[in-house]
């Protein structure tokens, strides 16, 4: 190899759900929301001014700042915002995970976590999930260089109550304890309360679930004043303008409808809960979902091949070819329409199966 080629950082990227266009088709395969965004967002779109566009944004994001300020009680010096979660978890891993010791998350979780500390070149270490998926509190327990978790975790769907997590940072005062709570507007408890209690905690949410706006990337992260001014250090220090100005005034649009995200979120629970059993009789079983997504395994037909069989209906749902997880699917919840379609073809295919 060239001498310049030695210097290249190299990393292997994350890989995202695939973004296939075909007319009919039913997209289950990344969590979006079925529903569109709240009506305020269209409205504020349709007024927005090209002109706008040639002014650099501003860099504190205020109207979405105090947006979230107001709808979570918090002041606004407790909210940090970026680019998709995905970013603010980026920048929480380059800011706070700066030690020689290991970061711990689980084996089974977002697997971006792994792919930011090798980019970032913090040693980390994967305690195993029990043999149903659940954290085991006590692996958290010992010294470390950080903590992140997924409450609830992708993909299992597995919420773990507020008091799980309270005691896993309760156990880590000299480290940062990140909480993802990219889904738990589905039905889980925040631990965001828990920011007033705990100076080394970060929570962390997205629009693109819950809120519907995947598309516009918007992400914020909710703590103590040291950890939110530690983060837009760094953040200044990278780039001033992360957030664009339509991502701005129109995520502080979403957010201002609470009774929009109410029931759109309730929708989609009730989707979901309707979707288990039916799920059920058809031989899958899968853990008790709090999120907008089922994590399935088929009593007699290997996942892969289920995966292939939908996908050839232009069904699309998610397939991780990764141990421990490689017979399960994650189907994310879609309308009560597309979820009727994919049982109904689920039904046919696996009653042809077992023929
Ligand atoms: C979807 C997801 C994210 C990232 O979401 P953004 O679109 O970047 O806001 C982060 N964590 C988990 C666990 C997710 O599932």
């Amino acid at each position: 190899m060239s001498t310049w080629e030695d210097k290249i950082r190299t990393v292997v990227p994350y890989v995202p759900g695939e973004q296939p266009k075909f007319p009919g088709m039913i997209k289950l395969n990344t969590n979006e929301n079925p529903y569109p965004p709240a009506p305020g967002v269209q409205k504020r779109l349709k007024e927005m001014e090209a002109g706008m566009l040639k002014l650099y944004s501003d860099p504190t994001a205020s109207e979405l700042v105090n947006a979230l300020a107001e709808a979570y009680e918090l002041p606004a010096d407790q909210i940090f915002v970026g680019v998709g979660s995905d970013d603010v978890l980026s920048m929480s891993f380059l800011t706070f995970f700066n030690s020689d010791k290991p970061i711990l998350f689980p084996d089974i979780t977002y697997s971006f976590y792994d792919v930011w500390a090798d980019l970032y070149r913090i040693p980390y270490r994967c305690p195993a999930l029990d043999e149903n998926f659940r954290i085991r509190k006590e692996d958290y327990y010992g010294d470390n260089g950080g903590i992140v978790i997924a409450n609830p975790n992708a993909p299992t769907s597995i919420c773990e109550e507020p008091d799980v997590i309270e005691d896993i940072i309760r156990n880590n005062p000299n480290c940062v304890v990140i909480v993802d709570e990219a889904y738990i507007d589905f039905g889980g408890t925040s631990v965001r309360p828990l920011i007033d209690k705990y100076e080394n905690l970060l929570v962390v949410q997205t629009f693109s679930k819950s809120r519907s706006l995947a598309g516009l990337r918007i992400g914020f992260a909710m703590g103590s004043k040291k950890l939110i001014a530690a983060l837009s250090d760094v953040k200044y220090s990278f780039n001033s303008y992360t957030m664009n100005y339509p991502s701005i005034v129109l995520g502080a649009e979403a957010v201002r409808d609470r009774e929009y995200f109410i029931e759109t979120t309730q929708k989609v629970i009730r989707t979901r809960e309707e979707t288990k059993p039916a799920l059920a009789k058809l031989g899958f079983h899968f853990p008790d979902s709090r999120t907008n997504f089922i994590f399935a395994a088929h009593e007699s037909v290997p996942a892969k091949e289920i995966f292939a069989a939908l996908r050839k209906e232009n069904i699309f749902v998610r397939y991780f070819d990764k141990p421990r997880i490689d017979n399960y699917l994650r189907i994310s919840v879609g309308t009560d329409e597309q979820m009727k379609k994919l049982l109904a073809f689920l039904e046919t295919y696996l009653s042809e199966k077992h023929a």
